[in-house]
Parts: C-alpha cells; sequence; structure tokens
C-alpha cells in the first residue's frame, strides 16, 4: 500500500470532516440555557446528570440539585456534593411509595421540595438546576407536570435545567431541548449482583 497516498487521503477526508464541523459550529449562534431530558429504562441517568453538574462547577457555575429519591439509600452523590460551595442541595424528606407507602405524606413531602425549586428557578444566578428522578412524581401524580413545566419554561433564558428518570413524559417532552433515552442492553442485577456502593448509590 502507498503509504503518501493514503495519508493524502487521510488528510483529505479529515479537511472535508473539518469544514463539515466548522460550518455546523458556524451556524449555531444562539446563547442560551437548555433543558436536558435523561429517561429510559438503563443505568447512566443520574450519573450522567451528576457528571453535567461536575462539569458546571468545575467551570465555577452555580448549580442546585432538587432530588426526588427512592427508598433510603445514602447516595454517594449527597455525601460528595452537599455542602459544596456554589451548590444548593435539597433532597426530597422521604423515600417514596414502596418504603413510605402514604400517599398524602409523598405529595407533602413532594410540594416542600418543590416550594425550595420555586424561587431557584427565578434566580437568574443559578447556573444549572437538576431535578433527579422527578419523573415519578408526575406518574403517581404526586406534582402537577404542568405546573412544573410552566415554570421550567419561565425560567431565566441563561439558565439550564436537568431532568432525569425514567419514564417518558409526553409533557417533558415537549419543552426539552436535549433528550437521551438511556436503553437497558443489560444489567448487572438481573444477574443476581447486588447493588453496589459507589456504583448504584
Ligand atoms: P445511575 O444513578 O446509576 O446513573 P439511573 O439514574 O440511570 O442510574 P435509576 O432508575 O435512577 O437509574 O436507578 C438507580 C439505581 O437502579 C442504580 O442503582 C442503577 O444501577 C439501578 N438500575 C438502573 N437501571 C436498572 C435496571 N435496568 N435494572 C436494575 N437496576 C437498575
Ligand atoms: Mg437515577
Amino acid at each position: 500500500m502507498n503509504k503518501d497516498l493514503s495519508n493524502a487521503e487521510h488528510k483529505a477526508a479529515m479537511q472535508k470532516q473539518q469544514d463539515e464541523v466548522r460550518s455546523k459550529v458556524a451556524s449555531a449562534r444562539i446563547r442560551r440555557g437548555v433543558i436536558i431530558y435523561l429517561y429510559g429504562n438503563g443505568k447512566g441517568k443520574s450519573s450522567s446528570a451528576f457528571g453535567t453538574l461536575a462539569r458546571s462547577l468545575g467551570h465555577g457555575k452555580k448549580g442546585a440539585v432538587i432530588q426526588f429519591i427512592k427508598g433510603k439509600w445514602k447516595t454517594g452523590e449527597v455525601n460528595f456534593f452537599k455542602g459544596m460551595p456554589n451548590l444548593d442541595y435539597h433532597v426530597m424528606g422521604t423515600g417514596f411509595t414502596w418504603d413510605t407507602q402514604d400517599r398524602e405524606k409523598d405529595i407533602e413531602a413532594a410540594e416542600q421540595v418543590w416550594e425550595k425549586a420555586i424561587p431557584i428557578l427565578k434566580d437568574s444566578s443559578v447556573d444549572i438546576i437538576l431535578f433527579d428522578e422527578i419523573t415519578y412524581m408526575f406518574k403517581y401524580n404526586y406534582l402537577s407536570v404542568e405546573k412544573v413545566a410552566e415554570a421550567l419554561v419561565a425560567r431565566p433564558e441563561k439558565q439550564n435545567v436537568i431532568i432525569t428518570g425514567r419514564d417518558a413524559i409526553p409533557e417533558l417532552i415537549e419543552i426539552a431541548d436535549t433528550i437521551s433515552e438511556v436503553k437497558e442492553i443489560r444489567h448487572a442485577f438481573k444477574q443476581g449482583v447486588k447493588a453496589q456502593k459507589g456504583i448504584e448509590f
């Protein structure tokens, strides 16, 4: 094989790709915050969301987490992020459904943590807000999706929002800018592997 020719071909292909990328970059001119929605039944939604939060905090940006927890696991992300400068962290006061089995109490806890989110969604100094596992609140009708969607849409222009949860909620799909479905291909749990501290929670 002629190595020079292959290099030339490679160069031409890279040049073409560079031109395409440059033209796409040049055509993206809008500066505004986005709503990122991560749903699906595979593992990786909260991990991705907290990774993006770490990325923002790493740039000195100001963030908030509103976490609607399942069960009573004390997660590593709470230990790691709570108390960090530039971050406001609120966790729903109860694990829900299969732990509390008390609908009224769950609704009260959901409303309480949502109340914390309201002023944050009006504060333009907050760059990024993560609503972790919020879709369950809509699935069980603990919070009104219309009310939440309205507040998200009315947020400050530069503010970014990440929503996670297993369910694809139509009202959220309608308002989100970036949507990724995390699809389960395989999960160790199905092979009987116990949930691990640091991996699962
Ligand atoms: P992670 O927090 O690990 O990114 P996730 O946010 O995508 O997961 P959740 O629905 O919030 O997924 O579930 C959280 C926990 O459930 C994690 O411990 C995760 O490993 C586990 N899990 C996620 N998907 C599955 C699955 N398909 N089967 C069994 N357990 C799962
Ligand atoms: Mg999650």
